[in-house]
Order: C-alpha cells, then structure tokens, then sequence
C-alpha cells in the first residue's frame, strides 16, 4: 500500500490517503483526480500518441450540461478530451470499465455529439500497468459501454495508454499504446456465453434433484456454472427470478436459495466444462452429476462456506476466462494482425 500526506485539505480521520496498492511488486494506482495530472503531464511532453502538439487550454470544462476533463487546441483544431482511468488487467489485457458506469457511456456519447469539421474528440485511458498490450471495453460487466465504445469508434478518437510506475510513484519512460483488436471484441461480446451463479443457502436442505434423486445441501454458497448461447442476460434474469416453472437442475436449489450475485463470462465459445474444471480446483465440496448430465464433468455446481466472490482464486478464474483468454484466442487464430491498429 502506497500513502501520502494529504495537506491543505479539510481534516479527515487520517492524514494520509491510499494512491495505490501493490501488485507483482509494481504500484498500481487508485486515485482519479492523479490520472488527470498524469494525463497533462503527458500531454504537455507530446507523449500522447495522436495528440502530439495538441496544449492544455482549459481543464474541467463545460459543454451544455455535460463536463469533460481538458479542451486542447492542436493547431486550429479544438480536441475535448475525457480521461479514464485503468486498473483491471489480466496479464497482457487492460479492461474498462471495472464497474457498471452509465456515466462512462453518456460521456462517450456525449463526445460524439461534439465533433463538427474543427472539433475533434478524444478518450484517453490510462491504463496503470506496464505490462499490458491490449485494450478491451469489458463488455462482461457493461455490455451498453462496450456497445458505446464500438458505436463511436469512427468519431472519437480512442487511446488506450499503459504507464509504468517506480515504487516512488514517479513515471518511468515513455507511456505504450496499446492495441484494440475491435473484430474481436464485436464477435466477443455478445449476449452470450457463460455464467457463474453465485446462490447462497442459510440453512442445510435436502432436495430432490431430477433423476438424481434426493440429496443434501449442506449450508453455505454455492457456484454454478451454466451457459446461454442464445440471450445472456435473459437467463442470467431467468435465475434472479424465484417463480417460474422449473426446468434445470439449478431451479430446485435456486427455489430455496438467495440470489446473491452472477458473473458473465461473454464468450463464443462453450467454456462452461473448462470453467468447471478450473473451479474444481477450489470448491470446498461438490454435487456429483448436478448440471453436467449433457457433458463429462463430474459436476457444474461447487460449495463454499464463505462468499466465492471475496476470495483471490475466484477472481483468478474469472479473469482467466475474462481476460486472458485472448492471448489464447489471437495466438491460435492469428488475430493479433487485426489487433495492430491502436484505434481507427
Ligand atoms: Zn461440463
């Protein structure tokens, strides 16, 4: 964990506030309001690619009822620009957003909105970490800011930026741009794909499974794993649901669960045995045979006695499935050519 000393401000609890934390002994940073610093700094050096030149003329600047973080002039051209900042990377991919952000999507449209004949528009983000290569909206989390992102490409100028930081939060050498292999994502992020359903059940249950007859539940979370290759987010709403007619496995254990959280892993291709396998690995007991009569898992449904979602392991997979699959995918299929372009 990285502090500071926060001076000139209002007291607070604490006189220093967390900038970033540590990961693979490199710090990542936390703090917005330093991304628009970095961004400047960047700016003013001409390390921006696509902006060389361009200055600073106004910061925190008003359009109608919208606000964006700098105007610059690059010649006679007029650039509103929005930084963004990253830090949800998998080995060699970064993703935005981390989170749901209407905000973030309404900016972008709003960008859009702006570009006439001289003026231009831009989103720079800032990705803190010095290993990544490639730039994904995270369309697992936002689809409708991923759909944005892919909407306004051809008017807003989009550049993904990675910055390496020494352990004394200073910047070393130059930012990298960073690729985004748009074929990939349009085919990736689609309403369909995987899911992880994360149940909980307060109590034990004994309950009767279909063909696989009565069977215990002890009390606990619970993760499934189950797919829809043709409207995600509808069944993924289907298990938010407690009446409905019972169709799966699932239902049975959803009837008398909580809904607590799920996971989209969008993808075209079947993952779900392969996730399976891998959160095998880390389940604490399982159901023999619950949601795998169609395959040759041994089981799609996991049982944890804490929260799944807090722990590292869990977030380990969904990244892997999430993130790191790309490498793979643009390995096996040659992608990387259509990556080359740093945007449009
Ligand atoms: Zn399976």
């Amino acid at each position: 964990m990285y502090l500071v000393e926060e001076r000139g401000v209002k007291p607070r609890k604490t006189r220093y506030t967390a900038v970033a934390v540590e990961r693979e002994g490199l710090p990542v940073m936390l703090h917005t309001h330093r991304t628009n610093h970095v961004a400047h700094y960047l700016l003013d050096r001409g390390k921006v690619p696509g902006l060389e030149g361009a200055r600073v003329k106004s910061s925190e600047v008003r359009v109608g009822r919208s606000r964006f973080d700098f105007l610059l002039e690059q010649g006679r051209k007029k650039i509103f620009l929005e930084v963004k900042s990253c830090t949800l990377f998998g080995n060699q991919v970064a993703m935005f957003p981390d989170a749901v952000t209407e905000r973030g999507a309404r900016h972008l449209q709003e960008l859009a909105s702006l570009v006439t004949e001289g003026t231009h528009a831009a989103v720079l983000f800032i990705v803190h970490w010095p290993h990544a290569r490639i730039f994904l909206p995270d369309y697992h989390t936002d689809p409708a800011f991923s759909e944005t992102l892919l909407n306004v490409r051809d008017k807003v100028q989009i550049i993904p930026l990675s910055v390496h930081w020494r352990s004394d939060l200073t910047l070393d050498g130059d930012p990298r741009p960073l690729r985004i292999p748009w074929s990939y994502i349009e085919r990736e992020s689609r309403d369909r794909g995987m899911y992880l359903l994360v149940l909980s059940l307060r109590r034990r249950r004994c309950l009767s499974i279909g063909r696989l007859g009565r069977i215990n539940f002890p009390r606990g979370f619970y993760v499934y794993v189950g797919s829809a290759m043709n409207g995600l987010e509808k069944r993924i709403e289907r298990h938010r649901r407690v009446r409905k007619r019972p169709h799966w496995h699932i239902d049975a254990l959803r009837a008398v669960s909580e809904f607590h959280s799920a996971f989209p892993i969008r993808s075209s291709d079947r993952l779900e045995c392969e996730i399976a396998r891998a959160l095998s690995q880390i389940g604490e007991w399982k159901i023999p045979d619950f949601g795998s009569t169609d395959c040759l898992c041994g089981t799609h449904l996991f049982g944890f006695i804490d929260d799944p979602s807090h722990r590292a392991d869990f977030h380990r997979i969904l990244q892997r499935f999430r993130m790191d699959r790309y490498d793979t995918v643009a390995s096996i299929s040659g992608t990387h050519s259509d990556a080359d372009r740093i945007s449009k």
